[in-house]
């Protein structure tokens, strides 16, 4: 019957491989946006413009004003593991940029069409660019696929035309170009918030008005206020808190973090909540801290409301494991429990209005 004979093992094709990493770091378009501001974060940039078209889908087009890529690094921009910002196993433990892998324009090559205008300020003119499948390309058909001089400022413009027309079944999977679209700008967002020092603005092509504008803030509270509406705004807690002074540790790693939380009071309450986390800078998701710092809100809170809560923690980047997935979503780190604990202790005094004078010093 079927089960004697066991199938042979073959070696699948490099574009298929290619392709399966792809599908693993790129969801949806608002993954690629991800990656595309990280990026532009990294390269120090102060402005980021993004304008969409078709939620992401039809194209999805990046400019920033950071340092701009080399003209002779742009043949292996877009191949996997092509990195500026890690050489060797041991630095992935003191990782102070969003990337690291060297994956994102790659993915994006292999199921998309990128091309890249880049200038760095030493360059006289920019050079255009196009990519397949990790490969330079030519523009049309006829051309060479080396980069072309061109004009433009200082900075990167990344395009990405046509995400997934090479695999129709995540195509397929996706919401409609509105929902996309709002995941964009959830996560632009986000960003606008953390990184509130940078201008970061979103638009439909086409339309002059854009829908996300930060002018850059002074502080996080001014920047939620800005960005999240003034209902939240008005009803915001800030604290910021290290290790308990009064505990003695015995683990090193346990004594370098800090954290941020900008949280609402008990005269906010919403359908459901809003929980920004940034660990190291990084926008992810932990459904264990999450539920930690909702319960700090049981007692004050109706039942079936929700806080807005905005986190940043920042840990000694050797304790930190980004590399768990692929989408760097989800991070772990030493002493989780420990942290989460005190950062909710701290918080919910706060909220409870006992400690309405104390500061709470931050330790580095
Ligand atoms: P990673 O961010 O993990 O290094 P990426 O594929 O996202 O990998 O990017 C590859 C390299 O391309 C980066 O290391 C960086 O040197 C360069 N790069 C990408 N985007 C930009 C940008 N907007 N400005 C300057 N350099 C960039
Ligand atoms: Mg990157």
């Amino acid at each position: 019957d079927a089960l004697t004979e066991p199938k042979p093992i073959i070696r699948l094709k490099e574009s298929v491989v290619n392709k399966i990493a792809a599908g693993e770091i790129i969801h949806r378009p608002s993954s690629a946006l991800k990656e595309l501001i990280e990026n532009s974060l990294d390269a120090g940039s102060t402005s980021i413009r993004v304008t969409i078209k078709d939620g992401g889908m039809k194209l999805l087009q990046i400019q920033d004003n950071g340092c701009g890529i080399k003209c002779s690094d742009l043949p292996i921009l877009a191949e996997r593991f092509t990195t500026s910002k890690l050489s060797s196993f041991s630095d992935l433990s003191h990782l102070t940029t969003y990337g690291f892998r060297g994956e994102a324009l790659a993915s994006i090559s292999h199921v998309a069409h990128l091309s890249v205008i880049t200038k760095t300020a030493a360059a006289e003119h920019a050079w255009k660019v196009h990519y397949e499948d990790g490969k330079l390309v030519p523009a049309k058909a006829g051309q060479t696929a080396e980069p072309k001089p061109c004009a433009g400022n200082d900075g990167t413009i990344i395009t990405v035309e046509d995400l997934f027309y090479n695999t129709p079944t995540r195509l397929s999977a996706l919401r409609s170009s509105t929902e996309e679209y709002a995941r964009i700008l959830d996560v632009m967002t986000k960003y606008a918030v953390h990184n509130h020092k940078v201008a970061l603005v979103c638009k439909k092509a086409g339309s002059s008005a854009p829908d996300l504008s930060s002018s850059p803030s002074s502080s996080t509270s001014q920047a939620i206020n800005l960005l999240y509406g003034t209902s939240i705004g008005k009803a915001l807690l800030q604290v910021t808190c290290g290790p308990d002074p009064n505990t003695t540790h015995t683990s090193k790693d346990a004594e370098s973090w800090k954290a941020e939380v900008v949280f609402t009071n008990a005269s906010y309450q919403a359908k459901k909540f809003v929980f920004l986390l940034f660990i190291n800078h990084r926008l992810v998701e932990s459904t264990r801290i999450r539920r930690a710092m909702e319960t700090i809100y049981t007692s004050i809170l109706p039942k079936g409301f929700f806080p807005f809560m905005y986190l940043s923690l920042e840990i000694n980047p050797e304790s930190v494991d980004v590399n768990v997935h692929p989408t760097k979503r989800e991070v772990h780190f030493l002493n989780e429990d420990a942290i989460v604990e005190r950062v909710c202790n701290v918080s919910q005094e706060r909220l409870l209005h006992k400690s309405q004078s104390r500061s709470y010093p931050t330790q580095t």
